[in-house]
C-alpha cells in the first residue's frame, strides 16, 4: 500500500482501477520545407483547424454542458480562431520556410511564455488551454489522435486534465481524477466539481508512481491517493463510500425543512451563485434566496465588456426567479490581469494586492457605472441588493454611494425605470475592514464577511497558492477575533451582518459563527444540505460556552482542540 499526498479540489470519494494517461507532450523537429510545398501545408493547416473546431462542435452539440464547460470549449474554439495563431503560422511557413509542426510549437512556446511571465493562477489556466490546443493540433497533423476506452469505476491518472478529454469520457465509468499539476481553480478541476467527481490535483509524479490497472482509492476530502490500499483500509473506505450513498439520500430529505437550530432559531441559509445557469439546478435548495452573486463571469473571456443591457437582462432574470427572497450582487471583483485586455492595462505582479475588486471598479467608473445602471434597472422588480467587495477604507465606501446616485440621476435623464435607495452593503474581507468595521457600519446597509479573502489577507498567505495551503488557517485566532469584532460592531449599529466566505459551510465553524450572534449564513450549492443538516443539529443554549471558549483560546491548534471537543461533547449528548 502506498499513500500519496496532494490537495483536495473536489470532494468525495472514489474507489476503483486506475487508468494511466502518460499524454508526453508531442515534440516536434524543426525541418525545412521547400517554397514549392508551402501551399500545401497551408491548406494542411487550415484543415487542422477546421477539423478540431468542427470537433469541439460536436461535443457541444451532443452534450448538454453547463456555462462554465462551454465557456471553456468557447475558449478553446477562440484560441483556434486567433487571427494572430493564424497570421504567425502561416508567416513562418511562408516565409522562414519551416514545416508546418515547428510553426505551430513555435507560435505555442511563444505565447505560453507571455503567459508564464504573467504569475497568476488564472493566466496558468490560460497556458494550460494553450497547451491543450497546441497538442492537439500537433497530434492531428501527425496523425497521432488518442482514443480512450474507459472500464468501469475508472480513476484517471493524468499529468493535467485535458478539458476537452475530460468531456469526452463515459460519465457512467469516471470516477474520480488525479493529476500532477493543477490548482483550484484549473478549469479541469472547475468542469470535474461541476459533474460531482472527487479530484486531487498536484500529486508530483503520479503518472509515473501509479500503475495501470491498479486498485487505488481517492480521498477528495484528505487530498489522499491510495494505492494497492490494504485489506483493512479497502473495508475503512467500502464503508465510507457506502455511508456517502446513504448521507447523500438522507441530505435530500433536509430540502423540505425549514432552516433552524434544533431548538427552533430560524437560520437563513443562502446560496452563493457564480453562474446564472446554476439557479435553475439550485433554486429548490433554499427559500432564502441568494447570499452572494459573484459577477466575474460576466467580464471574464471575452473580447467586450458586457453592456448595461446584457447585465440587466441577467440580473433581472436571476432576481425574478428567487422572488421574494433576495439577490445579493456583488460587483465586479477582478484582478486588473484578468481584464487587461478588455481594460487596457497593464497585467500586475501581485495581483491579489493590486487593483482588483472596488479598487478596480471606482479606477474604472465606465464599467462600475455600466453594472451599477444594470443592477438599479433590475431592482425595480427583482429584491436586489449590492454588495462591495474588497473594502478597506471608508472613502471607497463613500465614493461608491455618490458614484450611485450619479447613476440615479442619469437613468431619471434617460426616462429608465429604475430603483432607487437599493441596500447598499458592503464585504468585510480585509481586516482593515473589520477594524473599522464601527466607522463602516455607519455607511453602509448591510455587512457580509468573506473569509476567504480575510484569512488570506490576515495571515499574508495566498488563498491560491499550493506551497501555502497548509498554512491557510481558519482556526487561527486572529481570523476568530476580527470576525467577532465584526459581528459587534455591526450588532451595536444595528446592521444585519452575514457571513459568506467558506467558513460558513464548514461544520467545525457553525456553531460557532451561530454562537457569535450569525444567523445569516451563504454558502456553496454543493455544499449547502451539509451546511443545514449542521445548522439543524446545534442546541442554541450549548454554544454559548463554545464562543468564550474559542476566543480564549492563544493557538490555532487550541482552538481546534477546544471545537472538537465540543463537537465530541455534543455528538454525545445526542
Ligand atoms: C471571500 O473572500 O470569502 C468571498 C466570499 O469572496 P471570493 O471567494 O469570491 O473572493
Ligand atoms: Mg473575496
Amino acid at each position: 500500500m502506498q499513500k500519496l499526498q496532494g490537495v483536495g479540489v473536489s470532494l468525495g470519494i472514489a474507489v476503483g482501477r486506475a487508468k494511466v494517461l502518460n499524454r508526453q507532450p508531442l515534440q516536434v523537429a524543426s525541418r525545412s520545407i521547400d517554397a514549392s510545398d508551402v501551399s500545401s501545408e497551408l491548406v494542411r493547416f487550415r484543415s487542422a483547424l477546421e477539423h478540431i473546431g468542427n470537433d469541439i462542435s460536436r461535443l457541444l452539440d451532443s452534450f448538454s454542458f453547463g456555462k462554465n464547460e462551454r465557456d471553456i470549449l468557447d475558449t478553446h474554439r477562440l484560441i483556434l480562431q486567433d487571427p494572430e495563431l493564424i497570421k504567425s503560422v502561416e508567416r513562418m511557413v511562408r516565409d522562414d520556410l519551416i514545416c508546418l509542426e515547428h510553426a505551430v510549437s513555435r507560435h505555442f512556446q511563444k505565447a505560453a511564455k507571455l503567459f508564464d511571465e504573467m504569475e497568476d493562477d488564472y493566466m496558468a489556466q490560460r497556458i494550460a488551454d494553450y497547451r491543450e490546443i497546441n497538442q492537439r493540433l500537433l497530434r492531428h497533423l501527425q496523425g497521432n489522435e488518442q482514443k480512450i476506452e474507459l472500464d468501469t469505476d475508472t480513476i484517471l491518472v493524468v499529468d493535467e486534465i485535458p478539458v476537452s478529454l475530460l468531456m469526452k469520457l463515459s460519465r457512467d465509468k469516471l470516477r474520480g481524477i488525479v493529476t500532477d499539476k493543477g490548482s483550484r481553480t484549473s478549469h479541469a478541476a472547475i468542469v470535474a466539481r461541476s459533474l460531482g467527481l472527487p479530484v486531487v490535483v498536484g500529486l508530483r509524479d503520479v503518472i509515473t508512481e501509479v500503475e495501470d490497472n491498479a486498485h487505488c482509492i481517492l480521498d477528495g476530502q484528505s487530498g489522499q491517493l491510495i494505492i494497492n490500499p490494504d485489506s483493512h483500509t479497502s473495508d475503512v473506505y467500502e464503508q465510507l463510500l457506502s455511508n456517502q450513498e446513504q448521507h447523500r439520500e438522507d441530505l435530500l430529505k433536509l430540502v423540505e425543512q425549514e432552516t433552524a437550530t434544533a431548538d427552533g432559531t430560524r437560520i437563513h441559509l443562502r446560496l452563493n451563485i457564480e453562474l446564472p445557469e446554476e439557479m435553475d439546478h439550485v433554486l429548490h435548495l433554499s427559500e432564502d434566496g441568494v447570499g452572494l452573486f459573484r459577477t466575474e463571469f460576466l467580464f471574464m473571456d471575452r473580447s467586450s465588456l458586457p453592456t448595461e443591457e446584457e447585465q440587466y437582462i441577467i440580473y433581472r432574470e436571476v432576481a425574478e426567479k428567487l422572488l421574494p427572497a433576495p439577490l445579493v450582487i456583488r460587483t465586479v471583483d477582478i484582478g486588473g490581469d484578468k481584464l487587461s485586455n478588455l481594460l487596457n492595462i497593464e497585467p500586475e505582479k501581485n495581483p491579489a494586492l493590486g487593483c482588483r475588486g472596488i479598487r478596480l471598479s471606482l479606477e474604472h467608473p465606465d464599467l462600475f457605472r455600466t453594472q451599477i445602471m444594470a443592477i438599479l434597472r433590475a431592482a425595480v422588480t427583482g429584491n436586489i441588493r449590492v454588495m462591495l467587495p474588497l473594502i478597506s477604507c471608508v472613502e471607497q465606501v463613500q465614493r461608491s454611494r455618490k458614484l450611485i446616485r450619479t447613476c440615479e440621476q442619469e437613468l431619471a435623464q434617460r426616462g429608465r425605470e429604475f430603483r432607487r435607495n437599493v441596500p447598499l452593503g458592503v464585504m468585510i474581507e480585509t481586516p482593515a475592514a473589520a477594524m473599522i468595521s464601527s466607522v463602516l457600519a455607519t455607511e453602509c446597509d448591510f455587512f457580509s464577511i468573506g473569509t476567504n479573502d480575510l484569512i488570506q489577507y490576515t495571515l499574508a498567505v495566498d488563498r491560491a497558492s499550493d506551497t501555502v495551503a497548509d498554512q491557510f488557517d481558519p482556526y487561527h485566532p486572529a481570523v476568530l477575533h476580527l470576525i467577532t469584532l465584526t459581528v459587534q460592531n455591526a450588532r451595536k449599529h444595528n446592521l444585519p451582518v452575514s457571513i459568506c466566505g467558506e467558513m460558513a459551510a464548514e461544520s467545525d465553524f457553525i456553531p460557532f459563527l451561530i454562537g457569535l450572534g450569525l444567523h445569516d449564513l451563504s454558502v456553496s450549492p454543493g455544499i449547502y444540505l451539509t451546511a443545514k443538516e449542521n445548522i439543524m443539529r446545534v442546541q442554541s443554549s450549548d454554544i454559548v460556552d463554545l464562543v468564550l471558549d474559542v476566543l480564549d483560546a492563544e493557538c490555532s491548534a487550541e482552538v481546534k482542540q477546544r471545537i472538537r471537543d465540543w463537537h465530541k461533547a455534543s455528538r454525545k449528548s445526542r
